[in-house]
């Protein structure tokens, strides 16, 4: 019988009776040496009810992974009845000490869940648990008072039609709020939860042929819808060059080389210009220069983005209205189609002239959350997923 010995000092209240190695694993067998006290309420003295074994996982020492075996007493508390006594190294019902835990809370701030399971032998569940359970303390509820401007977005949350919605500081960009689904009714808690605040919001950032802006009008009367030109930009890449470029490889369909050519150029029409290596526009400025239907859409994608970026309203405007001038003239149909579904939101489209919203705000978002959800596949909890991207935006000061 060993008791008191070196190992000891490291799980109070206990002393270690056997220990023993099986292949990788260390089993350490704890019995309790000093008289119990109540889990609830701290009360001493008290009889014991009955005794049962518990396996607890605690930090591996050296190359074994390590396995207590303790011995936990319940209480015939004279307060509380029948209770489990308090053990101060170990939370009640847990099956990791609170020195594992520690552990795998500072693991989990850097690596998937994955892999911080592979690396302690823990079950992946285990791992979330405990790492929700740090987020859940950790996570800062945001300052209401002080929001003036907020972004929305919509997410897809799995393959599927299950969507997110997140809303953010757009000043801060700390995450406020995220809910599952895109309607009205799963937003409408966000301005419940923002309640008087509601009155201070100037303006929101948001993608067109959403039902957020109305949602928006209800509950913050002096808000000012602003359509993000991420959004606008990425459809209009879809719907009109994409377009355009499909149709003009297959006028092409004799001359292989130059179809070729048209079909590879989707990256360089997409991309940002100021992102082009030398090389990669002059391979840029032939693809145009062969395709006019193609320049005609390439040049007008960049004058559209110029209406985001004017210092007011009325020069926004009469850009806009030259751009639409334009669109009617070049005779290219599906650049007619978008221009046409894009007038009904003009007024969301200048309003970035009064509130420059900072729009890689949306993009950046967007990006990390793709990031977040391929690290949490799976999971199938939007709780702790939910929680993974508001600690991921904390919001800057
Ligand atoms: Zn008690």
């Amino acid at each position: 019988m060993l008791t008191d010995n070196f190992l000891s000092n490291f799980w109070q209240g206990f002393a270690v009776e056997d220990f023993y190695i099986d292949r990788d694993k260390l089993r350490i067998k704890l019995i309790p040496h000093k008289t119990a006290c109540c889990g609830r309420c701290g009360l001493m003295g008290n009889s014991i009810h009955d005794i049962s074994e518990r396996k607890v996982r605690d930090l591996s020492c050296f190359e074994y992974k390590t396995y207590l075996i303790i011995q936990v007493r319940r209480v015939n508390c004279l307060v509380c009845g029948v209770r489990t006594e308090h053990i101060p190294w170990l939370a009640p019902y847990s099956r990791v000490t609170k020195r594992l835990k520690n552990y795998t809370e500072a693991l989990c701030r850097i690596l998937p869940i994955s892999h911080v399971s592979n690396l302690l032998g823990l079950h992946w569940t285990t791992v979330k648990d405990i790492d929700k359970g740090r987020l859940i303390r950790e996570v800062t509820e945001p300052d209401y008072s002080r929001i003036k401007q907020l972004v929305m977005d919509e997410f897809a949350l799995h393959k599927g039609h299950r969507y997110a919605t997140v809303i953010a500081d757009a000043n801060t960009q700390q995450v406020l709020w995220i809910g599952e689904g895109r309607a009205r009714k799963n937003i409408r808690p966000f301005f419940e939860e923002l309640g008087e605040y509601c009155q201070n919001i100037e303006a929101v950032a948001m993608d067109m042929n959403t039902s957020f802006d109305l949602e928006v009008k209800e509950h913050c009367p002096h808000a000012e819808v602003v359509y993000d030109l991420f959004h606008v930009i990425a459809k209009y890449g879809r719907e009109v060059i994409d377009r355009v470029r499909v149709d003009r490889a297959n006028e092409l369909k004799e001359d292989k080389k130059a179809r070729k050519v048209v079909k590879q150029g989707r990256w360089l029409l997409l991309k940002n210009k100021s992102n082009l290596r030398g090389s990669q526009e002059i391979k840029l400025q032939e693809l145009l220069q062969a395709n006019k239907p193609l320049a005609v859409v390439y040049m007008m994608k960049q004058a559209l983005k110029d209406i985001w970026f004017c210092p007011t309203v009325k020069e926004a405007f009469n850009n806009w209205r030259y751009w639409f001038k334009q669109v009617k003239e070049s005779g290219i149909k599906p650049l007619e189609n978008f221009a046409r579904k894009l007038r009904p939101y003009v007024r969301g489209i200048l309003a970035s002239s009064k509130f420059p919203l900072n729009t890689s705000v949306l993009e950046g978002m967007n990006n990390k959350i793709k990031v977040i959800k391929r690290m949490a596949y799976g999971y199938r909890d939007s709780t702790y997923f939910f929680l993974k991207i508001r600690d991921a935006f904390p919001g800057k000061p």
